[in-house]
């Protein structure tokens, strides 16, 4: 049987102001340790230091570097640690981007792929490779004769391409504590303060206990403390295949021809309505807090500033109206798997890349980048604690032809037109293709756009 990483949260009541001060005050130092390590080592040159935060970390305690954070030891090493950890999972995400993209190029023959593979593997060669410097040929490569020059430009090339931007955090709002830096009491959590032998004190509205390293994040007066718990994966005896859309008006379309999810675009326009309102309010209250200060009243241009232009007001409104939408994401996707019962889910490559030509510009920018990558990990999460596969297809033309008999039609809202077939409901109709393109002998998921189009042409012409 195995298992999968669930987050449990845990939540406090409100609380004091100092408390506030004091773990807000951790959690913007957790950060500046954080980005410091981000800006220091998360480049090329620092590649093979990766594997040494220890040494990073002696020589920090040695040189009295670490005084400036300000913190009790073992949060900094954690946040260095993590920091570390976290560079490593950016280079890895872009060596497998790399690899993607070298499987796509249609230019390279197996023997290029294998040598690109192992320059990848291997971060003493991909070092010397980005860093131009002198890279003598592996020795199982000694006698193929590949352009390596060619080879190892092209690695340098797409690394730099898609060499993801290391997540700075902008404001500190969380921080991790380890087993020795926090303990349960009776009725809450005790967690150690920059102050030696005090501790924070917070009741807790549940009386869960683990022993993990967790996470602390302050939202609004409280804090939540999330914890990542193992737990078994569920027996899967589904039979069924379930080619998965993201609708129009709806979250997902499923080739057996359902739609779930319809209120989506209400809880959207919902939240611009809001936004643009505190938009104009927030700009009312800026215009005043300049007509006092251009009047000389500082004292009430001070109280406006200090009110934060209203941004604790709307920071606590964004964070339920988000906490919403992720509750209405998750109750979709539970009752989609409740009604279909599959054991396979079958979905398109690539973040939503449809979904952006599909929308009109109103609705697209309704949807936000975190809703549309927060789908994605919950319909994957799903899929692992169900035992479920998660299967990508390649999304190319998907949404542009007919999955009854495989003709080019047009698209305009809801309805997918077919010139042979005539009126589908389009998002069903992508759903069914989806399915179909698992079992799709030619296009593969690094079939080229262009030759997909080709592909679907000619068969176009044989129906
Ligand atoms: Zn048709």
């Amino acid at each position: 049987m195995s298992t999968i990483i669930k987050t449990v949260k845990q939540y406090s009541y409100e609380l004091d102001e100092e408390m506030l001060k004091e773990l807000l005050f951790i959690a913007n130092q957790y950060k500046n340790v954080k980005n410091y390590v981000y800006s220091r080592y998360s480049g090329i040159n620092s590649i093979l230091l990766l594997s040494k935060d220890r040494k990073i970390r002696d020589e920090w305690i040695k040189t009295k570097f670490y005084e400036q954070w300000k913190l009790p030891a073992r949060y900094w090493k954690l946040a260095l640690s993590e920091a570390f950890s976290n560079i490593k999972t950016n280079w890895s995400n872009t060596k497998n981007k790399v690899k993607d993209q070298v499987n796509r190029n249609s230019n390279l023959s197996n023997e290029d792929r294998h040598y690109i593979n192992y320059i990848l593997k291997f971060d003493n060669c991909y070092f010397k490779v980005l860093t131009n410097k002198e890279l003598k040929t592996p020795k199982i490569f000694e006698d193929k004769n590949l352009n390596y020059k060619y080879l190892n430009n092209l690695i340098k090339r797409y690394t730099r391409r898609y060499k993801e931007k290391i997540p700075y955090a902008k404001t500190g709002r969380t921080f991790s504590i380890d087993t020795g830096l926090y303990s349960y009491t009776a009725d809450g959590i005790n967690i150690t303060s920059t102050t030696k032998g005090k501790r924070l004190s917070i009741k807790l509205s549940d009386k869960n206990r683990y022993d993990h390293t967790m996470k602390v994040k302050i939202v609004a007066e409280k804090i939540q403390v999330h914890c990542p718990l193992r737990v078994k994966t569920k027996t899967n005896q589904n039979e069924n295949i379930l080619g998965i859309d993201k609708g129009y008006k709806y979250l997902f379309a499923t080739s057996s021809e359902k739609l779930y999810g319809e209120n989506l675009n209400q809880y959207l326009s919902k939240e611009t309505e809001r936004l643009t309102k505190v938009n104009s309010n927030r700009n009312k209250l800026y215009a005043k807090y300049l007509m006092h200060l251009e009047n000389g009243n500082y004292e009430k241009a001070k109280l406006i500033k200090e009110n934060n232009l209203g941004k604790k007001k709307y920071s606590k409104a964004k964070h339920r109206h988000d906490e919403n939408i992720k509750s209405y994401i998750n109750c979709c996707l539970n009752n989609l798997l409740e009604q279909e019962k599959p054991k396979e889910i079958v979905m398109e490559q690539l973040d939503f890349v449809s979904w952006d030509d599909r929308f009109p510009k109103s609705v697209k920018r309704k949807l936000s980048r975190w809703i549309k990558g927060y789908i994605r990990k919950r319909l994957e999460y799903k899929c692992s604690l169900n035992n479920m596969k998660c299967t990508y297809i390649n999304p190319a033309y998907t949404s542009k032809v007919c999955n009854i008999c495989g003709c080019f039609g047009t698209r305009n809202g809801d309805t997918f037109t077919c010139p042979k077939c005539g009126k589908l409901h389009s998002d069903i109709n992508a759903s069914k293709n989806i399915l179909n393109r698992k079992t799709d002998k030619e296009i593969n998921l690094y079939t080229p756009y262009k030759k997909v189009k080709e592909i679907l042409l000619d068969r176009e012409k044989i129906s």
